[in-house]
């Protein structure tokens, strides 16, 4: 069984509609996650044994995943963020998980669940407290998306000895949801926001992996492959858009333009390419050291952010004014694609790649 990747393609049009509908009141994109779930979006990182599509495997799952990410986020960042943090869930507990929660969270996906990490802290980082077979929480996570949609968020939790838990927490309720990020600019569709887990009580069996097995390299920085294959599909947009409207307006046979147009296209090339490198090395089968894949997805982050900003300073001066106007999808889309560039700690994100190939070099993958 194949995914539905032109079905998924063609309702592009469709998805950036409602992105568009929804940014003013940062309304969540109910109706796109639906027509993703209905393609079989959410369960495609299942393996085939668990109603999915294989894409949590190997080089062609993650060849798949990338496209169906890519494809998403071309439709609506907010909405592709989302599915990634959807995919993110169920790809920590496929690694840390025991089979038994692995097939309880497939079983809630086929039900309707959708999974979400929520990591980020706020002034009161999340605490856990462990009696018998009980676990209180106290605290709260702060830029949580689809703070009032997710049913499942794998949350990290600090222990009394200051350890790091993974728990998979069941999200009956919103009554803990604070509404959206007030006054955020953009990506305003993904319903981030605040989550106050003060007085949850969950059992053991919530606990996911063992101690430290968030941190754990190289899965901690190589998950960062998926973000990037969401961002491309805005960063591809920007492109086209770039292209079309020019076009439109009679003002793409300028050279000024056709240089524009061809260092945005070169800009998005290289991050397809750098994804790609990531997705594969990531995978894992060519039995890389886990320092390689941390760093070569370190740097691939930081090649697609830099290529995005590019391709945003291009369609801004290409298009001019029209660029910044509220009517012109342009104008919402560099908000969605300029916030979800900003992923954690660039800086050190960069120094530790450049300091592990400093004296080593990149790994070559044979399939790029
Ligand atoms: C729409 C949206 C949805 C999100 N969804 C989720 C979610 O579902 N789950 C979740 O867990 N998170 C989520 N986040 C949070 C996200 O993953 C990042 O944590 C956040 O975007 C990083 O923000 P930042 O730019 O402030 O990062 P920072 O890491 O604070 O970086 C800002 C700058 O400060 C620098 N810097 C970092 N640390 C230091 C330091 N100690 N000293 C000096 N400089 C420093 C960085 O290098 C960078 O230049 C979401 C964010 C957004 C915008």
């Amino acid at each position: 069984m194949t995914f539905p990747f032109d079905a998924l393609s063609a309702c592009r049009a469709e998805l950036e509609e409602e992105a568009s509908i929804n940014d003013a009141q940062g309304t969540f994109p109910a109706d796109g996650l639906r027509r993703v779930r209905e393609l079989g979006g959410l369960s495609a990182v299942l393996p085939a044994t668990l109603g999915g599509y294989g894409f949590g495997e190997g080089c062609q799952g993650a060849i798949g995943l990338l496209h169906l990410l890519r494809l998403t986020g071309e439709g609506n960042l907010s909405l592709g963020r989302i599915v990634e943090g959807h995919v993110n869930a169920i790809r920590l507990i496929a690694c840390y998980g025991t089979p038994e929660q692995f097939a309880r969270a497939a079983a809630d996906i086929h039900d309707g669940a959708l999974f979400g990490v929520w990591v980020t802290q706020g002034a009161a980082p999340v605490r856990m407290e462990q009696t018998g077979d009980s676990i209180i929480l106290r605290g709260e996570k702060v830029f949580a998306s689809g703070v009032r949609h997710i049913t499942r968020a794998l949350i990290t939790a600090s222990t009394a000895d200051d350890a790091t838990r993974m728990i998979l927490v069941p999200l009956d309720t919103e009554h803990n949801a604070a509404p959206c990020l007030d006054g955020i600019t953009g990506m305003r569709g993904a319903g981030a926001g605040r989550y106050d887990f003060t007085g949850t009580m969950v059992l053991s069996d919530a606990l996911i992996g063992q101690s430290g097995d968030y941190l754990r390299q190289p899965e901690f920085s190589a998950g960062a492959w998926r973000g990037m294959a969401v961002a491309l599909g805005g960063l591809d947009r920007l492109v086209t858009l770039l292209r079309e409207q020019l076009c439109a307006r009679n003002r793409a046979e300028n050279p000024s333009q056709q240089a524009r147009i061809g260092t945005a296209l070169i800009a998005a090339e290289t991050a397809r390419l750098w994804t790609c490198k990531a997705a594969l090395i990531a995978a894992g089968t060519d039995d890389h050291e886990a320092g390689d894949v941390a760093a070569t997805v370190n740097l691939a982050r930081l090649a697609v952010e830099r290529a995005g900003l590019e391709v945003i300073e291009l369609a801004q001066r290409g298009l001019g004014l029209s660029a910044f106007v509220k009517t012109n999808v342009v104008e919402r889309l560099i908000r969605d694609l300029s916030t979800y560039l900003r992923q954690p700690a660039p800086d050190e994100t960069l120094l530790e790649a450049a300091e592990w190939f400093t004296r080593r070099n990149l790994p070559q993958m044979e399939r790029i």
